[in-house]
Parts: C-alpha cells; sequence; structure tokens
C-alpha cells in the first residue's frame, strides 16, 4: 500500500515562485501546505521589485516636474515628503500581501506562518517543533543580501531595510555595480542625495552590451553620481556624532550617512536541514537541481533564486508552475532559458534579451550590429541632453535577430515586446517589414538601416 503523508506538497517559502507552486499544485488536485516565516509575497513583492518599481515612479518626478515647466506647466518649487511616499509604498506592499494571501486561501492551501527546516527526505520540522510529513517538498527560499566580510560591515544597510528608511541619507555610499546599485543610485540621487557607487571591478552591470552599459555610466556621471571603480572596502567606522567613515583600498576615505550593500544575493539554504537530508548543494550553497527541478533527493525539489540559476521574479514563477504541472498536473513541462528578456530600473532604464555584441561576436561566424541613438523628443523640448541608444545584434549569416539592448525612457516597457521577435526568431527584413509608429521611440527599432 502506497505510504500516505499528511500533504502531498510542503513548500518552504511563500515568494513568488513558491506561491504560484503551491497553488498550481493544489489546483491540480494536490493537498498542499506552504510556510513562511516571514511575510507572504517573499522578496519581489515586500521589498524588492515592487516597492523598488514604485521608488522609481516616485523619484523620477524631480525630473518631470523640471520639465513640466518648458512644457508651459508653472510649477512652483515643490518640496518632497520622503515619509508620506515611503508609507504609500509601504501600505501597497501590504494589500499586495493579502492578495497573495487570499489567493493560497482560494485555492485551499494551508499557511504555516513559521520558519519550516528539512529533517528527513519526506519531513519538514516546523519551529513549534511540530513534524509534518509530504510525498514532495519544495524549497523555494529565495536568496539573501550578501554582505562582504569586512570589519565594520554591520554598519550598512542591504535592499532588506532600505524601503524603510527613516529619513533620505544626505550622503549615500552603495557598494557594488549592479541591479540594486544602479537602480538605487537613480532613486536616492532624484531625492537629492549625494550619491557614490564604489566597484570592486572596472564595470558595471558586466552581463549588459557594453556600448549600452556606457552609456548609463555616462549619464549617471554627467547627472552628477560619482564612480569609484577598482575600490575594494576596507572597513567602515561609525562615527560618535553619527555618520559612516569608509575606507577603501587605495582610496582617500569618503564619509556617508548611509551605505548600501549591493553586492549580490545568495541562496538562503543555511540552517535548512538540507545536507543532513542528503541534498547536494553547489557554489555558493544553491541547491543543485536537474531540468525538472528535482535535487539529488528524488522527493525534494528547488526553484527559484534558491538554485541560483537565474535570479529574476519570472524565471522563479515559471520553474513553480513547470514543477506544479510536471509533478501533480500530468503535463511535464520545462523552463525555455534562452532569450530571457530583464531590464535594469536605473535612471534611464536599461533594457536587454538576447546576446550581446561581444556573445554574438564570440559565438557567430558573421554579426552586424545596427544601433540608433537619438534624442527622444520629450528630452528635447524639456532641454534634456540625455540620448537614448537602441542596438540590434543580427546573425549575419541568416539575418535573425538574436539581440536588443537599449537605453533610454521607457525602454524596459518596448522591450518586452521586441523580446517575442527575438523568441520567435524573427529576421532584420522582418523588423524592416513592419511599419514605424510615428513619432515614438520604440519606432526606432523598425527603422535601423
Ligand atoms: P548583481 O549581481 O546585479 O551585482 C553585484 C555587484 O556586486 C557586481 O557589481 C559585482 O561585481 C559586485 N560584487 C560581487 N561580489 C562582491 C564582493 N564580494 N565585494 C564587492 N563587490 C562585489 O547583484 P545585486 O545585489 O545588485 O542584485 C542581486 C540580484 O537580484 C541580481 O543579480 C538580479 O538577478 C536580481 N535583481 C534584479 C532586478 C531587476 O530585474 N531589475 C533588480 C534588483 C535585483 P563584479 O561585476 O565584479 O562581479
Amino acid at each position: 500500500m502506497a505510504k500516505t503523508y499528511d500533504y502531498d506538497l510542503f513548500v518552504i517559502g511563500a515568494g513568488s515562485g513558491g506561491v504560484r507552486a503551491a497553488r498550481v499544485s493544489a489546483a491540480h488536485g494536490a493537498r498542499v501546505a506552504i510556510a513562511e516565516e516571514f511575510r507572504v509575497g517573499g522578496t519581489c513583492v515586500i521589498r524588492g521589485c515592487v516597492p523598488k518599481k514604485l521608488l522609481i515612479y516616485g523619484a523620477h518626478f524631480a525630473e518631470d516636474l523640471q520639465d513640466a515647466r518648458r512644457f508651459g506647466w508653472d510649477v512652483p518649487d515643490c518640496k518632497f515628503d520622503w515619509p508620506v511616499l515611503r508609507d504609500n509604498v509601504l501600505a501597497e506592499v501590504e494589500r499586495l500581501e493579502g492578495i497573495y494571501g487570499e489567493i493560497l486561501e482560494r485555492n485551499e492551501v494551508e499557511v504555516i506562518h513559521q520558519r519550516a527546516t528539512v529533517s528527513g527526505v519526506n519531513e519538514v520540522t516546523l519551529a513549534d517543533g511540530t513534524k509534518v510529513s509530504a510525498g514532495t517538498i519544495l524549497i523555494a527560499t529565495g536568496a539573501w543580501p550578501m554582505i562582504p566580510d569586512v570589519p565594520g560591515a554591520e554598519h550598512g544597510i542591504t535592499s532588506n531595510e532600505v524601503f524603510n528608511l527613516d529619513t533620505i541619507p544626505k550622503r549615500a555610499v552603495i557598494a557594488g555595480g549592479g541591479y540594486i546599485a544602479n537602480e538605487f543610485a537613480g532613486i536616492f540621487h532624484q531625492l537629492k542625495s549625494d550619491v557614490t557607487i564604489v566597484n570592486r571591478g572596472d564595470r558595471i552591470l558586466r552581463h549588459y552590451d557594453e556600448q549600452v552599459r556606457d552609456r548609463l555610466l555616462q549619464i549617471s556621471l554627467t547627472k552628477g553620481i560619482k564612480f569609484l571603480f577598482n575600490a575594494p572596502f576596507e572597513k567602515i567606522e561609525k562615527k560618535a556624532e553619527g555618520g559612516l567613515v569608509i575606507h577603501l583600498a587605495g582610496q582617500d576615505p569618503i564619509e556617508a550617512d548611509l551605505l548600501l550593500w549591493a553586492v549580490g544575493r545568495v541562496p538562503r539554504t543555511p540552517g535548512l536541514g538540507l545536507e543532513e537530508a542528503g541534498v547536494k548543494l553547489g557554489k555558493n550553497g544553491a541547491i543543485e537541481v536537474d531540468e525538472d527541478n528535482q535535487s539529488s533527493v528524488p522527493s525534494i525539489y528547488a526553484i527559484g533564486d534558491v538554485t541560483d540559476r537565474v535570479q529574476l521574479t519570472p524565471v522563479a514563477i515559471r520553474e513553480g508552475h513547470a514543477f506544479a504541472d510536471t509533478i501533480f498536473g500530468g503535463k511535464p513541462t520545462r523552463v525555455d532559458y534562452e532569450n530571457i528578456p530583464s531590464a535594469v530600473f536605473s535612471h534611464p532604464p536599461i533594457a536587454g534579451v538576447g546576446m550581446t555584441e561581444a556573445e554574438a561576436r564570440e559565438r557567430l561566424g558573421s554579426v552586424k550590429i545596427y544601433t540608433s541613438d537619438f534624442r527622444a523628443m520629450k528630452n528635447v523640448l524639456a532641454g534634456r541632453n540625455e540620448r537614448a541608444l537602441y542596438k540590434l545584434v543580427v546573425d549575419g549569416e541568416n539575418e535573425k535577430v538574436v539581440g536588443i539592448h537599449m537605453i533610454g525612457p521607457d525602454a524596459p516597457e518596448i522591450l518586452q515586446s521586441a523580446a517575442i521577435a527575438v523568441k520567435a526568431g524573427l529576421t532584420k527584413p522582418q523588423f524592416d517589414d513592419t511599419v514605424a509608429i510615428h513619432p515614438t521611440m520604440a519606432e526606432e527599432l523598425v527603422l535601423m538601416r
């Protein structure tokens, strides 16, 4: 007789991926429980993509209000009130958290508001000591901001805390040159902080196309954001009267009111009991899984950031859905990791899909590059000397558009549709055949010759 368990599926972690896996598995008829030690919604909803994007909107008004004058609006000197923006954003996050909870409830997923750890290949132990059994265990605990091992590192904060600040710092130092660093540099700068990005290497956003990231660097420098490259941290001191002194190798110390660590996120596996249960962990403690998200223990699966494949919410959601369809829906499904579009919500934003020029030159025999370097109409009238750059990377052998990379207003909104064309394998002549919508910025995508 088949062994019976308390649940068919026990999910640890109610972030985007875990919630999707739980609710779809339940919809397929599985008896599902999900444990969450913090708040339902996970990083993206509670302290990531969602509140960050709302802050980006809030911060952008600084430029919009200035530009409005050139469009005839008599804008008085406006004052910005951080607690109003912060509290409205936090209220929206709470609303979304409620919706996530309702979705789980509606699908009859049992939500357990406790930390859960793995205590056997089919067993989970809750923080209150209760032990429950499950036919399948899914780990969806996400990732956690990395804090480098530097004396005084504890005086810095991470993206976990940044949404709850009491005040906007006068001087902000941001460690790292990736997504979070460039997004928060834009936010703080617009909100009148003096911002310095400190990077251990010599480039920002290294996975993005070089020309596009260089453009962001130039625009950021022109706006007044400072950059220090090849500057490893030595120590951080807290001054008695408040403020920090940040010591960097080979540089003069810099003073700041806030230090934000944005040096990557590591899989959240410590203390979960995984290795004791026989689950193989890889670099940075990431759970090693196969194409079906199965770990080295057949009854234990993992999805999302905890596997350290692609740290993006929509990917975790797809993995969660594929897991549920495969295991409980009788519909084996695998995630296709080719041509995943992504964006950096910097000021202005960057978006990209497919191969960068450098990747294409390395992988393809012949490559054609088309670029459009232009000033958006709105920026021209506003007197804002900020140029957009769009770039098509084309396989010279068959004319397929294998990459699109852009920086400029609304780049992520524009790229999402164009990414369909890259995913579908459309060619440059097919782009050319498409009539432009005039006047738009997006029309540049079909006008590059
Ligand atoms: P990123 O991986 O984007 O960037 C990390 C940065 O920190 C890099 O510049 C890296 O330098 C540097 N770095 C890495 N390790 C160290 C170290 N030990 N000391 C000093 N510097 C170091 O990480 P983020 O923290 O910005 O974001 C984490 C992840 O979250 C992203 O990778 C992304 O997947 C996701 N995210 C996505 C967003 C979006 O989709 N818009 C927004 C925010 C986050 P180097 O280049 O030399 O390695």
